[in-house]
């Protein structure tokens, strides 16, 4: 399974490989596998041809598999996929996804079933989907259109998904959703939500992606109260630049995201704080962008990814003037990927001689021995000597050094 996109993609595969898994289809490499499953993502013109590249990855794979395509470039553009050929099978619906694929195993079945790949992770922290579709229209996006008005997975539902997951050894949980605070069960909130999936009983609960409007004193009370709630929240700034920021569609100001911040931090003392950056977006001018690095400087996040704008058909941003010729894009991304490596060394330097909550997500053989490999509550990725544990295993280590960026720590 090759998936590409946001968490929710990543959520979304890993219940159609636990459906697949239950309808006895067997997990292989995607070098042995009949059929290929390839969720795609159509967040920016990148998105989309990286999709195309993956379909044609796989069509060209040496068994010849059936690729079945879903995703959100499924749903707005399925016709175009189909048409790379016979062996392409599109299925906008992902529910309909693992029935379609056991009906394709019946048909070509010569002994291998497709390849569903679960990686490690899957055992010991584990996507779960709680809203889909988002109706906020930012300028630049294409999703709303292609996953619709936002819906919400029922409370109980979710609840019965975790419990399952915390009875299979799961450990941590992340909530996930395309717009999650935007997730509405007749009156229940995200605050709620959190509330009870940690009465659950799971080590840790995590949220996925929050837009700065919804960190809400509600929310940020309930993630106070919830000591499972992992102090790490991804928060889409998009640009540092107010005028930008409305030109994007953005709900929020700078002064407003500074203060949810504060209001953040003050009560969740610990908080790491990751963000999105938007860079070169229609009429984004070399005094704007400055603003945004002053800006980013200034949040103190812990990590960035960082976006170059593409031009997306059928969203606002496509008919705005101002293009921004490829090269300053470039330099921009540079300057501001540079920021980004400069917030990850500095939190990392910031955690060396603490302790930190480490969940082993993989044992791998180095020079030095086995080293078990995981993420802090901190969304850190740590190592430390992996003689006698298991993946799974949670733990407190105390981080004791910085080499090369990757954190070496001790139990
Ligand atoms: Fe897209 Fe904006 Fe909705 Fe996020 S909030 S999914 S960027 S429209």
């Amino acid at each position: 399974m090759r998936t590409l996109g946001c968490k929710v993609n990543q959520a979304e595969a890993e219940s159609i490989a636990a459906e697949l898994l239950g309808r006895g289809v067997e997990i292989v490499d995607e070098e042995d596998a009949e059929i290929v499953i390839v969720t795609t993502c159509t967040v920016t013109g990148e998105a989309d041809r990286k999709a195309r590249k993956a379909v044609r990855h796989a069509l060209r794979l040496p068994a010849e598999p059936m690729v079945v395509v879903t995703g959100c470039l499924a749903a707005i553009d399925g016709a175009e996929l189909a048409a790379f050929g016979d062996r392409v099978v599109v299925e906008a619906d992902k529910s309909a996804v693992a029935a379609r694929v056991g009906a394709l195993v019946k048909r070509t079945r010569r002994g291998k079933g497709p390849a569903v790949r679960a990686g490690a992770a899957f055992h010991t922290r584990a996507m779960v989907k709680v809203q889909d579709g988002c109706d906020a229209f930012c300028a630049y996006c294409i999703v709303p259109h292609a996953r619709g008005v936002p819906t919400s997975v029922p409370h109980a539902q979710v609840l019965a998904e975790v419990e399952r997951l915390v009875s299979a050894g799961v450990a941590e949980v992340v909530l996930t959703g395309i717009n999650i605070g935007r997730y509405d069960d007749d009156g229940l909130r995200l605050p709620d939500l959190l509330r009870a999936v940690a009465a659950t009983g799971v080590r840790r609960v995590r949220v996925s992606s929050i837009e700065p409007e919804d960190v809400t004193e509600a929310f940020v009370e309930a993630a106070a109260e919830t000591p499972a709630f992992c102090r790490h929240l991804h928060v889409p700034l998009q640009s540092g630049c107010d005028r930008t920021l409305a030109a994007m569609g953005r709900r929020y100001d700078t002064a407003g995201f500074a203060e949810m911040l504060a209001r953040a931090r003050a009560r969740l003392p610990g908080l790491a704080v990751t963000t999105d950056v938007l860079v070169g977006f229609p009429g984004e001018t070399d005094v704007d962008f400055a603003q945004t690095l002053t800006f980013v400087r200034e949040c103190f996040f812990t990590r960035l990814h960082v976006f170059r704008y593409s031009v997306r058909a059928g969203t606002r941003a496509a008919a705005l003037p101002g293009r921004v010729p490829p090269e300053i894009l470039a330099t921009r991304a540079a300057a501001m990927r540079h920021l980004d490596a400069a917030c990850r060394r500095a939190f990392s330097a910031s955690m060396v001689g603490e302790t930190a909550e480490l969940l082993v997500e993989r044992i791998i053989e180095s020079p030095e021995g086995p080293m078990a490999v995981g993420t802090t509550r901190e969304y850190l990725h740590v190592s430390a000597p992996g003689a006698g544990r298991t993946v799974g295993e949670v733990a407190e280590v105390r981080i004791a050094a910085m080499e090369g960026g990757r954190l070496l720590a001790r139990w």
